[in-house]
C-alpha cells in the first residue's frame, strides 16, 4: 500500500508546525498534506525543553507549548491538524528516501509518495560513544534533543535528588541545562574546552558576566579541559567523569550538550549539499525539483551578507518554513514571492536573565551598560563593528524594551565614526537609529 499526498513535510519539529500553519493559511484541501515524524507528538516549541520543561515546581507540559504560530500566536493543538485535513503520521521514522521516485519508506515498511517534499528533519546530537569516549554508554548519561530525552532527564533529576550533575559543553544547550539542573538543586559542574562559555557567539566580556553569574548561583565551571572517560557503579550507572587534565568528578547525572549535526543522511548523493547542509536557493528549493529543505538542515543564501549559511536557530526554522510554503503556493499560481531576507537572531534565558543577539558577530566589539554579575539589575549590551559599520547587536538583562531597536541596528548596519562615543551612547545609539534613521 502506498499512501499518496500532494505535499509531505518530513520531520515533525518547529519548522514542520510553522509550515503546516502557512499551508493552511494559503489554502489547503483535506488530505493534501501529511507530516511524518519520528516523534510521538505533534510539532511543539522545542526551545521550551531546556528551559521551563525542567522547572522544579511548575514544569511546562504539553499541550501548552505545541507550536504557536500566526500573528495571534495560536496554539496548534493536535485537533487543529485534523480540522484542517492535515494527516499527522507520528511515531514513524523514515529510513529510505528516493527523491527520483518521489517516495519515502518507513522503518515499519510503509511507503509514502508525494508531489512536493519539504525536508525538515532538523539536527541530531553527537554522542560521546560515537567519538570513542571510554565508558560513554553508562546509564544516566543523557543527550538532549527531543521531548523523550527531556522526560528521561526529568525523571533522573527526581530520582537523584540533591545529587551531583556534570554538564559536558559550554554552548547554548549546556548553559541552559546547567541553569535548570541548578534550579533543581543539583550540585552542577560544567566542563568545556574553550577559554569561555558560548565562545562561538559571546565575547570574553559577555562570557565574564555569564560565568560570574553562574558562579554566584552555585554552578562550578571547569574550562580548557575535556572529558576523556566515565566510570560506572555495579548497576551500570555513571559514577565518575574523568577529565583530560587528570581531575575526576563525581556524578549521578551527566548531560552532554556537545554539538549537533543536521540530519541529511537519508538524502546523501541525491541532492546537492554545502557546508554540511542541503543547499537551497532563497526560496528553499533544493537541487532536486519539487524538493525543499528548511530549518536546521538548509544551507541557504543570506542576502544581507551575500553568503551561504546554515543556522540552528528557532526563529530561522519558523521563518524559513513560512517562506518555503509561500514560494510553493506562489509557484502553483505562476506568481513569485520575495526572496528570503534573513537577519540572524538567537535568544536564550537562564536564571531569569534573557539575552538576544542579532546580526553578525564579526569584527571589533564594544561593551556598554552594567555587566557586573554582582549588580542587582544587570543590563548591558554589545555591538560588533566591521568596516566602520555596526553589524551585530546583543543585549542581556531583565528588560526587553531594547529588542526592536537592537534588531533594527543589526539589519541597517549604520556607520560609526567614533567607537568610544558608541560605547558611551550604548542602547541610546540603537534607539536613535530606530527613531531617526541613518544619517
Ligand atoms: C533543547 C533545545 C533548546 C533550544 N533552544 C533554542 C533557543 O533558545 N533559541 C534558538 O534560537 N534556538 C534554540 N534551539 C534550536 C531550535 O530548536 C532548532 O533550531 C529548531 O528546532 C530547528 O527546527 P527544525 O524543524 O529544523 O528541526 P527540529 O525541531 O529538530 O525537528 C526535526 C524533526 O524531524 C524529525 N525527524 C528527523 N529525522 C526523521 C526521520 N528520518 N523520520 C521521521 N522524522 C524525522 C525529528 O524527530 C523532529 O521531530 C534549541 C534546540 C534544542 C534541542
Amino acid at each position: 500500500m502506498v499512501k499518496t499526498f500532494k505535499y509531505i513535510i518530513l520531520g515533525g519539529g518547529v519548522a514542520a508546525g510553522y509550515a503546516a500553519r502557512e499551508f493552511a493559511k494559503q489554502g489547503l484541501k483535506p488530505g493534501e498534506l501529511a507530516i511524518i515524524s519520528k516523534e510521538a507528538v505533534a510539532p511543539y516549541e522545542r526551545t521550551v525543553l531546556s528551559k521551563s520543561y525542567l522547572h522544579p515546581e511548575f514544569p511546562s507540559r504539553l499541550p501548552t507549548f505545541y507550536v504557536y504560530a500566526g500573528p495571534r500566536r495560536e496554539i496548534l493543538f493536535p485537533e487543529w491538524y485534523s480540522e484542517k485535513g492535515i494527516e499527522l503520521i507520528l511515531s514513524t521514522e523514515i529510513v529510505k528516501a528516493d527523491l527520483a521516485a518521489k517516495s519515502l519508506t518507513s522503518a515499519g515498511g510503509e511507503t509514502f509518495s508525494y508531489q512536493i517534499l519539504l525536508i525538515a528533519t532538523g539536527s541530531t546530537v553527537i554522542r560521546l560513544s560515537d567519538l570513542g569516549v571510554q565508558g560513554a554508554d553508562a546509564k544516566n548519561i543523557f543527550y538532549f534533543r527531543e521531548i523523550d530525552d527531556a522526560d528521561k532527564l526529568y525523571e533522573a533529576i527526581k530520582a537523584k535528588k540533591n545529587g551531583k550533575a556534570v554538564v559536558v559543553g559550554g554552548e547554548h544547550i549546556g548553559m541552559e541545562l546547567s541553569a535548570m539542573l541548578r534550579c533543581n538543586n543539583l550540585d552542577v559542574t560544567m566542563v568545556y574546552p574553550e577559554p569561555w562559555c558560548m565562545s562561538r557567539l559571546f565575547t570574553s566580556d559577555i562570557a565574564a558576566f555569564n560565568e560570574g553569574y553562574y558562579a554566584k548561583k552555585g554552578v562550578n565551571i571547569m574550562k580548557r579541559t575535556v572529558v576523556v572517560g566515565f566510570t560506572a557503579n555495579s548497576d551500570g550507572e555513571v559514577k565518575e567523569v574523568k577529565l583530560k587534565d587528570g581531575r575526576v568528578l563525581e556524578a549521578d547525572i551527566v548531560v552532554v550538550g556537545d554539538g549537533i549535526r543536521p540530519q541529511t543522511a537519508l538524502f546523501k548523493g541525491q541532492v546537492e549539499e554545502e557546508k554540511g547542509g542541503i543547499k537551497t536557493d532563497g526560496f528553499f528549493k533544493t537541487s532536486v525539483p519539487n524538493v525543499y529543505a528548511v530549518g536546521d538542515v538548509a544551507t541557504f543564501p543570506v542576502k544581507l551578507y551575500n553568503e551561504l549559511r546554515r543556522v540552528e536557530y528557532a526563529e530561522h526554522a519558523c521563518q524559513s518554513a513560512r517562506k518555503a510554503v509561500e514560494a510553493i503556493k506562489a509557484a502553483e499560481e505562476g506568481k513569485t514571492v520575495e526572496e528570503y531576507d534573513y537577519l540572524p537572531v538567537l535568544y536564550s534565558h537562564q536564571f531569569g536573565h534573557a539575552w538576544e543577539f542579532y546580526g553578525d558577530n564579526v569584527g571589533d566589539t564594544v561593551l556598554f551598560g552594567d555587566s557586573s554579575p554582582e549588580s542587582s539589575i544587570p543590563k548591558f549590551g554589545s555591538y560588533w563593528i566591521k568596516d566602520g559599520k555596526v553589524v551585530g547587536a546583543f543585549w542581556q538583562g531583565r528588560i526587553e524594551e531594547e529588542r526592536d531597536a537592537m534588531a533594527y541596528v543589526a539589519r541597517v548596519r549604520p556607520s560609526v565614526q567614533n567607537v568610544d562615543e558608541l560605547a558611551r551612547e550604548g542602547f541610546s545609539f540603537a534607539r536613535k537609529i530606530e527613531n531617526f534613521g541613518l544619517e
